[in-house]
């Protein structure tokens, strides 16, 4: 009686527990780890991923990778939280935090199995993470915020190694333009920053159009392509007779009184017109439809419109012409209207679009990036995003480190000696992390084809003798002072270490994973089987053997490469 099994969960459920369940864990957040560390630093590879309908992304960007993986283990998945922690954040380091994350799990498994309990590991790095905040800061380079070289090179690291790289110069320079002129007193808001994508041309020919492009083409032929010194109205409400709201029939006797009707709806037109010509609009953006005969009587006043804008749109330029959005037309006025030296029906990539340029502060911006194919411009517009973030994230802190593994050397090597001064088993923990962060330079190290183990000898030595700004430069090989060859964001670091740390300890304090029966694998995704008919077999089990094997491929890749 009393050896009754007690039966709590549902036949189909599975369970794994305890150590095994620890272990299942840090083996898939490893192994996520693991498929993106071969793509890190100027010298890392780059995958390339096939979906199911066989398109193809050929990328470096770690959380691009991930997300195109489409990975469901669940402690997998933390992992690439921390990706997109990381790229929403700051845009850039995502390869770095996820590395970072994958070792933190791996030293960790090291000390599980000497039996250092996992609060005891958990409560280690939590502390380790802190102080190495407080290093990062103390160690941290200010940067003006019109520090023209010092965001230009802070641009250029992030796109080392990227697609960008060629023009990383030219780029650069566009980059940090762009996030100065969307600059305002509340930081900087990456998505004033447009970026268009054109295949035809070289990397070398993109340009930075401080205004707004408008993917939209103008209504009517008869309106002009061009208007200089024009001032412009914003709508948010249709050019058109209102319908009326009750549903009205109206009965027409004779022919006379069908035209009346008609003329009334005309008139009507003519004033809303008339209100827009009045306030003295050349050019008009609407985010609503603009009625056939309306088009006809504005193209008559010479006024160049545009229909069915997105309402981003308007607000982009709005914020660039320093125009009001109207929404009731007969009340528009001249203090309505924006300005722009130039607008322009121009062709771009074969589509038609408006361009919207010399405003006089422009507040949004458009970068035009060109490259050869598709796949180029892709990668382009990737490495432009994080540089965009790491210059924006410079802009806002004001605060910079030298790259190539330096700030790791210093952080391994700080929490070596606070790991002395905490003691007790929680030291142990501490120096885990000290070691786990080394995996940065090592690995800029590998994938340069240097030496790793003298790499970091030689990091380490120049580190003791006082020269914290000593990186690993991939392109020499040599280590040496690098706060004149790469510069990244001190908000890049900082992140990394935070995310990387919850990840690794939400998933070390994990001890029983419970999966309801009908999490088929994790792959429950667009499947018709019957419920259920994995069984206890093709549960989580199941899902996990998949994932791994995958992931085997995608290292073996990188290692052939
Ligand atoms: P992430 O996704 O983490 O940004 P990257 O592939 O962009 O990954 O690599 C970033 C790493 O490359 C950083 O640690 C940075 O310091 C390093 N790095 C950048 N430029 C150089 C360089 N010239 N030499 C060595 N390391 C560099
Ligand atoms: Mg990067």
């Amino acid at each position: 009686m009393g050896n009754q099994p007690l039966i709590v969960l549902s036949e189909d459920s599975q369970r794994t527990s305890g150590k095994d369940a620890q272990s299942m864990n840090i083996t898939a957040g490893k192994a996520v780890a693991e498929a993106v560390r071969t793509t890190l630093g100027p010298k890392g590879m780059d995958k390339m991923l096939v979906d199911d309908a066989g398109s193809v992304v050929v990328t470096n960007d770690g959380v691009t990778i991930l997300d195109e993986m489409d990975i469901e283990h669940p402690a997998a998945n933390m992992i690439v939280e921390v990706a997109q922690t990381q790229e929403d954040e700051v845009g850039d380091g995502t390869t770095t935090a996820v590395v970072i994350a994958g070792e933190l799990l791996s030293k960790a498994e090291d000390l599980l199995d000497q039996d250092i309990h996992a609060t005891i590991l958990a409560q280690g790095y939590r502390q380790a993470a802190e102080h190495a905040k407080e290093l990062l800061e103390e160690n941290a380079i200010d940067v003006d915020a019109d520090d023209d070289d010092t965001l230009e090179h802070v641009a250029a690291t992030a796109m080392t190694g990227k697609g960008a790289e060629s023009a990383k110069d030219t780029l650069a320079a566009l980059v940090v333009q762009a996030v100065q002129s969307v600059a305002d007193e509340e930081g900087v808001d990456t998505d004033n920053v447009k970026v268009e994508t054109v295949v035809g041309g070289s990397i070398d020919e993109s340009e930075l159009v401080e205004g707004v492009i408008i993917d939209k083409s103008r209504v009517h032929d008869n309106m002009p392509h061009f208007k200089e010194d024009a001032d412009i109205a914003l709508l948010d409400t249709a050019i058109e007779v209102p319908e009326t709201e009750l549903d009205t029939e109206v009965n027409v006797t004779d022919p006379d009184q069908l035209q009346e009707f008609i003329d009334q709806e005309e008139q009507q037109l003519q004033e809303m017109v008339d209100a827009i010509a009045d306030a003295g609009a050349d050019v008009v953006f609407c985010q609503k439809g603009i009625d056939d005969m309306a088009q006809h009587y504005l193209a008559q006043e010479g006024i160049l419109a545009v229909r069915r804008a997105k309402s981003s749109d308007i607000e982009a330029l709005a914020r660039a012409t320093g125009g009001r959005v109207v929404s009731s037309i007969e009340d528009i006025t001249a203090e309505d209207l924006g300005y722009a030296g130039s607008v322009t029906e121009k062709d771009l990539a074969g589509d038609e679009k408006i361009f919207v340029e010399d405003v006089e502060d422009a507040k949004a911006v458009t970068l035009i990036l060109r490259g050869g194919t598709e796949h180029v411009v892709d990668e382009v517009e990737r490495a432009i995003e994080d540089a965009l973030g790491v210059v924006s994230a410079t802009l806002e802190d004001g605060k910079v480190l030298p790259g190539g593994g330096s700030p790791e050397t210093l952080l391994s090597l700080g929490l070596r000696d606070y790991a002395d001064s905490v003691g007790g088993r929680e030291q142990l923990a501490i120096e885990a992390f000290a070691d786990a962060i080394d995996v940065i330079p090592r690995t800029l190290a590998e994938n340069a084809g240097l030496d790793p183990i003298d790499s970091l000898v030689e990091l380490r030595s120049e580190h003791d003798s006082g020269n914290s700004t000593v990186g690993l430069n991939a392109y020499t090989g040599e280590v040496s002072d690098m706060s004149e060859e790469a510069v990244e964001p001190l908000r890049v670091k900082t992140q990394a270490v935070e995310s990387a740390t919850e990840a690794a300890v939400m998933i070390l304090r994990i001890d029983d994973v419970i999966a309801a029966g009908d999490l088929k694998g994790g792959q429950g995704d667009d499947d018709d089987e019957e419920p259920g008919a994995g069984g206890p077999g093709g549960g989580m089990g199941g899902g996990m053997g998949g994932m791994g094997g995958g992931m085997g491929g995608m290292g073996g890749m990188g290692g052939a490469m």
